[in-house]
């Protein structure tokens, strides 16, 4: 099985990924599920429905000029792939933003203290959450539709109901906008 993409820069951003120390595990389970990725316009950054094993990915990314935040940004969709679970929470994303940015330094893409300021976190202390969750609410503050979902995310990772459809739409649901957007992405597959 294989990562299903059709845009050659999917396909040279999971090839950069898979050359990676810390890339070859993400990408080799990514292969391994088959996990569709592709250009959303309903996107801004990168989202994964593990519903229905599902990434999508800003258009503005499909461009060679941002080919380095492309990959980082896909780096941190694959980690919500390895993770596996149907509902996010605020531990799932801060393990997922530290690998976009184990990412970013490896191929040398210069990122900003917002994003250097998730390093230090640890995902399993409740205060860090906190932190994260505020550092998250900050990058997201031009997009309410995302600042609605991660405001509604638990802190730590559900155990019992992560892998239960229903919460997981539950929670999309509960992000208005984001919900109905989702909602269509799952219509459009
Ligand atoms: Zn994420």
């Amino acid at each position: 099985m294989a990562v299903k993409m059709v845009a050659p820069i999917l396909k040279d951003a999971h090839a950069r990924i898979a050359q990676l120390p810390m890339g070859a595990a993400l990408s080799a389970q990514v292969d391994q599920r088959a996990t569709s990725v592709s250009f959303s316009t309903l996107i801004s950054g990168g989202f994964t429905l593990n519903v229905i094993n599902s990434i999508f990915v800003d258009p503005h990314l499909n461009d060679r000029n941002s080919f380095d935040w492309l990959t980082c940004i896909l780096a941190h969709e694959y980690c919500h792939v390895q993770q596996g679970f149907w509902v996010d929470s605020i531990e799932q994303e801060l393990i997922a933003y530290q690998m976009q940015l184990r990412v970013a330094n490896e191929i040398g893409l210069a990122v900003g203290d917002d994003f250097k300021r998730f390093a230090p976190l640890d995902p399993k202390n409740k205060s860090d959450l906190e932190q994260a969750r505020a550092f998250i609410l900050d990058l997201a503050k031009f997009s309410v539709p995302t600042q609605t979902i991660y405001a509604s995310l638990p802190l730590f990772q559900p155990t019992g109901a992560a892998d239960n459809i229903g919460a997981a739409f539950k929670q999309l649901s509960a992000a208005g906008l984001a919900g109905i957007q989702a909602w269509q992405l799952v219509r459009d597959k």
